[in-house]
């Protein structure tokens, strides 16, 4: 399966083996960034290059409606067994880049300098990784929720982030959230991200819009997966017979919707669409023995699925 690339530090080597199917140990990246290792990692798809990189994280409390058809009572107990809450929990934020070819790609972008302290790390984690967040060509974007696109915006002057990268976006997530009509429509809370939005891409000549089955890149190809938001993506990173999908939030938590493909949460903005998308998915990483990556999956976010029950089971490697 998955290569890990050996560098400096190792750690962890059993439980990666394991889920690798390695004999030899893991590495992490930069001996010199041993405080970092917790925050990036790197390992190998074929010859793609890929990277772990935590944004951060921020509390939630656990409270009616998070998920809309399961009681608090219920959200509680999955958490406890699965380690973590169960009255709150840190919500993660993980970025997948690639490095092939020389470019670097980058899924999502966290939140930049637009978010709470404990977020807006994808940049120091990046050069911890040896990556340079100037040197990146090309920035995919998944869905147009604030948590993965407030990175392409410099907060103060709502400049770009990124401008010399090449900006993909879904399709039909641009149609949706560019549509003036759409203002008017969300509650007041809402309405920043979209005003934002509407400010800004359509005058962003980088920008490529791209739909269901692009090849966005040598062994990258889009998705369609959509429920969470009406033009949600993952990919599908490729090659040497190895294969990882990066999921973005098909499903948010694993240790909700992972579990419970059929929990909708309140960020799904199409309930039983939400839950096909996310069976399909998860029997097809199954079916092809890919490797699967969530942007709220914790850290390390990248890992095997297996069906468990009436819903599926996550197994992180042990990076
Ligand atoms: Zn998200």
């Amino acid at each position: 399966m998955f290569e890990i690339s050996r560098r400096d530090l190792v750690l962890g080597s059993t439980g990666a083996a394991l889920v690798f199917g390695l004999k030899g140990p893991v590495s992490f990246i930069g001996a010199a960034h041993a405080q970092r290792a917790a925050d990036s990692f790197k390992y190998m798809v074929g010859d793609i290059e890929v990277f772990s990189l935590h944004d951060g994280s921020v509390e939630r409390v656990v409270a009616e409606g998070m998920v809309k058809n399961a009681s608090v009572d219920d959200v509680k107990k999955a958490l406890t067994a699965a380690g973590i809450g169960p009255d709150k929990f840190d919500n993660p934020f993980t970025v997948t880049a690639i490095r092939t070819g020389g470019k670097v790609i980058l899924f999502d972008t966290g939140f930049g300098n637009n978010g709470p302290p404990t977020v807006g790390k994808l940049a120091d984690n990046m050069k911890a990784a040896g990556l340079d967040p100037a040197a990146v060509s090309t920035v995919i974007i998944s869905h147009f929720h604030a948590d993965h696109i407030s990175g392409l915006w410099v907060k103060e002057t709502n400049a770009q982030v990124f401008p010399n990268a090449e900006i993909m976006m879904p399709e039909v997530e641009y149609k949706f959230w560019t549509d003036p009509a759409l203002v008017e429509k969300l509650p007041e809370a809402a309405r920043g991200t979209v005003k934002r939005i509407q400010a800004t891409f359509p005058t962003w000549k980088n920008i490529k819009q791209y739909s269901d089955g692009a090849d966005l890149a040598p062994g990258v190809k889009a998705i369609a997966t959509p429920g969470h938001t009406v033009g949600h993506m993952s990919f599908l990173v490729a090659s040497g017979g190895q294969q990882l999908i990066v999921q973005g939030d098909a499903s948010t938590l694993h240790q909700l919707f992972v579990r419970n493909p059929g929990w909708i949460s309140s960020f799904d903005a199409d309930g039983p669409q939400a839950e096909a998308t996310r069976r399909a998915l998860f029997d097809r990483v199954i079916a092809d023995k890919a490797m699967i990556a969530g942007y709220h999956f914790g850290f390390p976010n990248v890992g095997t699925l297996s069906k468990d029950g009436n819903g599926y089971a996550f197994a992180a490697v042990k990076a």
